[in-house]
C-alpha cells in the first residue's frame, strides 16, 4: 500500500496519476486541496491568497482545462504597487516615471550606472546575498527603497539574510534602453515574469483539480501524530496505527521530522534550521468602491501591515455578489519577525489601511456594512535562507537510510521539469512545496505527483516481470 500523507495538490496528484491503485491518502482536515483549496463564505468564494494558474506547461494547462470542462477564463496579469501614496505599475523598475521626485531621478541615475557596469563587463564579485544582487541589478537607491522594503514585509527578513538561488526569472533586470523607457510618462512596460493567468469561471481555484479526488481513497480527519521509519508504521492522533509499504509525504518537512520516532538531535537541528513565513489572511467583505483591472497589489510601505492585496471578484466575477468586493490581504510573520498583535487586532488595523488605500469606504465601515474575518496559515512561503541547502542535505542523507532515493536537484530551489528526467522512488518519497522545501507552484505539485506515480508504476512493472 502507498500511504500518502496529505490531500493537497501534491498528494492528490500522486494518487490520481496512479489511478488511485493501492493508494490511501491520510488527511488531517475534512477537505481536500491544502493551500490551494477554495472556501465559500456568505456568497463569496475565496482562495488562500490569490491563486492563479500561470503555468506554461502544456500538460498542466490541458489537465486543468479538462478538469473544468473548459469553464475557465484566461486574462493578462497586470499588477500594481502602492508606495507612499503613489500607485506604480509592476514591476516598478520599468515604471520609474510613476515614482515621486527626487526618488525617481536618484533611482534612474544609480540604475544607469549599474547597467553600464554590467554592459562594460566590469566584473563585480558574485552577489553573496540577495541584498548585493539587488544593488548590482538596480543600483543602491532603488534596491534599498523598494525591493528591500518589500523583502522585509513579505520574506520577514533583511535581503542580506536570503540567498539568490530562488530568483530565476522572478526579478527583471532592466537594460539601458528599458531604463530610459521606464522614465517616459504614460509608458506601460513589460518585465513581470507572469504575463497571463487562468482561473475557473466559478467555484474558485480548487475547481482546477477537484476531479483528482473523485474515486480517491481519502481518510479525512486522519491527523498523523508519529511515524516509525523502522517498523514502517504511522500512528494517528486518534490512537490508530497503520502500516505502509511506501510512504509518500506531502507534509511540511520540519513537521515530518518532528513526528519521526527517534530522529537524532543533528537531524532535529537541521529541521529547525528550515525557515518559512506564516501568513495571516484578512478577508474583508464590503460594498465595492475600488474599480481597477489590477489583479493584485503589492504594498511597499513598511508602516502598513498589508503586504499583498487582491479582490476575489477580479479573478472571477462569480467570486462575489454583485456590487460587493471580497478583499483579501496578506500579512506575513515568521520567527524572525513575530506578529506584533493578536489576529483580531491586525485585522482591524488592516481594515483601516484599506480605507486609506481606497478599497473600503469609511462610511461603510462605521455603518457596519463591512465584515472582517481572518485565517492563519502557519506555512506560507519557504524561505531561501543561507542555511537551507545544508539543512536539507542533512535531512535527505538521514532519510536515505530509510529508503529515500535522492535526486540530483534535491537541494535546488525549484525543479526544471524539461530537463530533470524520471525520478527514482524508494520506500520514502517527498512530494510538494513544503515536503521538498522548494519554491513550488501548483503546477510543480501536479508534475511532481505525475513523476512519482510514473516511478511507482514502473517499479510495479519491474516486480511483475517474469
Ligand atoms: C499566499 C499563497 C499564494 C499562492 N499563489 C499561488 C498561485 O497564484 N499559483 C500557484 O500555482 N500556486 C500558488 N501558491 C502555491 C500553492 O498554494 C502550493 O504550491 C500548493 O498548494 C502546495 O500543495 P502541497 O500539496 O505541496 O501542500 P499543501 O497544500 O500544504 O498540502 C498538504 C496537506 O497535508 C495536510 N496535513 C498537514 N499536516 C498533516 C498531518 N499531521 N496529518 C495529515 N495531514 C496533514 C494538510 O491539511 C494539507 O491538506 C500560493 C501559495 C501561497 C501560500
Amino acid at each position: 500500500m502507498n500511504v500518502i500523507l496529505g490531500a493537497g495538490l501534491a498528494g492528490l496528484s500522486v494518487s490520481w496519476h496512479l489511478r488511485h491503485r493501492d493508494c490511501l491518502i491520510l488527511e488531517r482536515s475534512d477537505v481536500i486541496g491544502g493551500h490551494a483549496r477554495s472556501v465559500v463564505h456568505n456568497g463569496f468564494t475565496l482562495d488562500h491568497g490569490p491563486h492563479v494558474s500561470f503555468t506554461r506547461d502544456d500538460y498542466v494547462r490541458n489537465l486543468f482545462a479538462t478538469n473544468t470542462d473548459g469553464d475557465f477564463h484566461e486574462f493578462p496579469i497586470s499588477v500594481a504597487n502602492f508606495y507612499c501614496g503613489h500607485l506604480v505599475a509592476h514591476p516598478a523598475q520599468v515604471h520609474l516615471w510613476q515614482l515621486p521626485e527626487p526618488l525617481r531621478t536618484s533611482c534612474a541615475t544609480d540604475m544607469r550606472q549599474a547597467a553600464s557596469r554590467r554592459d562594460a563587463g566590469l566584473s563585480e564579485a558574485p552577489p553573496a546575498n540577495y541584498a548585493e544582487w539587488l544593488r548590482q541589478s538596480f543600483g543602491a537607491t532603488f534596491a534599498d527603497t523598494l525591493p528591500a522594503a518589500y523583502t522585509r514585509k513579505y520574506w520577514t527578513v533583511d535581503p542580506t539574510e536570503l540567498s539568490t538561488d530562488w530568483l530565476g526569472p522572478r526579478m527583471h533586470t532592466p537594460s539601458p534602453a528599458e531604463i530610459e523607457a521606464a522614465l517616459v510618462p504614460g509608458s506601460l512596460n513589460q518585465g513581470y515574469y507572469i504575463t497571463s493567468g487562468r482561473y475557473p469561471c466559478a467555484g474558485g481555484y480548487q475547481r482546477f483539480f477537484e476531479r483528482f479526488a473523485e474515486a480517491a481513497n481519502i481518510r479525512f480527519g486522519a491527523d498523523v501524530a508519529s511515524i516509525n521509519l523502522l517498523t514502517k508504521t504511522i500512528s494517528l492522533k486518534c490512537g490508530e496505527t497503520l502500516s505502509y509499504d511506501r510512504l509518500i509525504s506531502t507534509l511540511p518537512l520540519p513537521a515530518f521530522v518532528r513526528m519521526a520516532v527517534g530522529a537524532p538531535d543533528a537531524v532535529i537541528d537541521a529541521a529547525n534550521a528550515l525557515d518559512c513565513t506564516e501568513v495571516l489572511l484578512v478577508d474583508v467583505f464590503a460594498p465595492k468602491i475600488m474599480q481597477s483591472d489590477y489583479k493584485w497589489f503589492y504594498v511597499y510601505d513598511e508602516n502598513l501591515l498589508s503586504t499583498r492585496i487582491h479582490c476575489v471578484e477580479g479573478l472571477a466575477q462569480a467570486n462575489a455578489p454583485a456590487g460587493m468586493t471580497g478583499i483579501q490581504v496578506e500579512v506575513y510573520s515568521s520567527r524572525h519577525r513575530p506578529a506584533t498583535a493578536a489576529p483580531e487586532t491586525v485585522a482591524a488595523r488592516v481594515a483601516q489601511e484599506l480605507i486609506g488605500l481606497g478599497f473600503v469606504s469609511a462610511a461603510d465601515l462605521t455603518a457596519g456594512r463591512v465584515d472582517i474575518r481572518w485565517r492563519s496559515c502557519p506555512y506560507a512561503n519557504v524561505m531561501f535562507t543561507h542555511k537551507r541547502r545544508e539543512a536539507l542535505n542533512t535531512l535527505w542523507t538521514w532519510l536515505e537510510a530509510y529508503g529515500l532515493e535522492r535526486a540530483p536537484d534535491d537541494l535546488a530551489a525549484s525543479t526544471d521539469w524539461q530537463s530533470c528526467g524520471p525520478a527514482a522512488v524508494g520506500e520514502i518519497v517527498m512530494a510538494g512545496r513544503f515536503a521538498q522545501w522548494k519554491y513550488f507552484w501548483t503546477d510543480d505539485c501536479v508534475l511532481r505527483g505525475k513523476q512519482v506515480a510514473r516511478a511507482v508504476a514502473s517499479n510495479w512493472r519491474e516486480s511483475t516481470r517474469p
